[in-house]
């Protein structure tokens, strides 16, 4: 199973993530969490990516395009993935689209959130880009370069809107149904 993780900041994708891949055996490819990787490493990629991370901005497309493309060369075949943060923009999404692996994506989860409640959690989450004026600039990014991705998405049959609202077991519910292959018949129930 291929599945992309669509939501803005702060609506729960990376607990979500980590749920998911779980309990369907996926890899979990975060280009946030790579990207904070390589920053720390300080390696090339991290000394790129560091400016705009702290501003909250996109890292360039060619950075983070290759950056998932190295990792999916290093799965196998028959190893599902769960893309969580990319892609962030339409070139992202193209550039996904030229990959071998990224072709045949499964699902597109996408987690919905109103802005009032997303700035609430990210200041509760505190981390050191979360500040208010970096939020700000992370939703206005958000809305400009990675909403589009819904329509596309949308007119791919692959959108699978999930309310982001609530506990996290009750988030985590709504997307077990999405990704139970049980529920795309009607094998499951009472009534016969
Ligand atoms: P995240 O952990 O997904 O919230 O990402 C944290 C930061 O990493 C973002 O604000 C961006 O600066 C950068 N980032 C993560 N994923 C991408 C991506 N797909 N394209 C560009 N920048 C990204």
């Amino acid at each position: 199973m291929h599945v992309i993780l669509l939501g803005p900041p702060g609506a729960g994708k990376g607990t979500q993530a980590e749920r998911i891949v779980a309990e369907h055996g996926l890899v979990h490819l975060s280009t946030g969490d790579l990207l904070r990787g390589a920053v720390e490493a300080q390696s090339e990629l991290g000394k790129e990516a560091q400016g705009y991370m702290s501003k909250g901005e996109l890292v360039p497309d060619r950075l983070v395009s290759a950056l998932v493309a190295e990792k999916l060369k290093t799965l196998d075949e028959a190893q599902g993935f769960l893309l969580d943060g990319f892609p962030r923009n339409e070139g992202q999404a193209s550039d996904l689209a030229g990959e071998p692996r990224g072709r045949d994506i499964d699902h597109v989860i996408h987690l919905r959130l109103d802005d009032d409640e997303i700035v609430r959690r990210l200041l509760l989450r505190g981390r050191d880009d979360d500040t208010e004026e970096v939020i700000r600039n992370r939703l206005g990014v958000y809305e400009r370069e990675t909403s589009p991705l819904v329509a596309l998405y949308e007119g791919k049959g692959l959108l699978r809107p999930i309310d982001a609202t609530g506990t996290i077991e009750e988030i985590a519910e709504r997307i077990r149904k999405v990704l139970r292959p049980s529920d795309t018949g009607s094998s499951e129930g009472s009534a016969a």
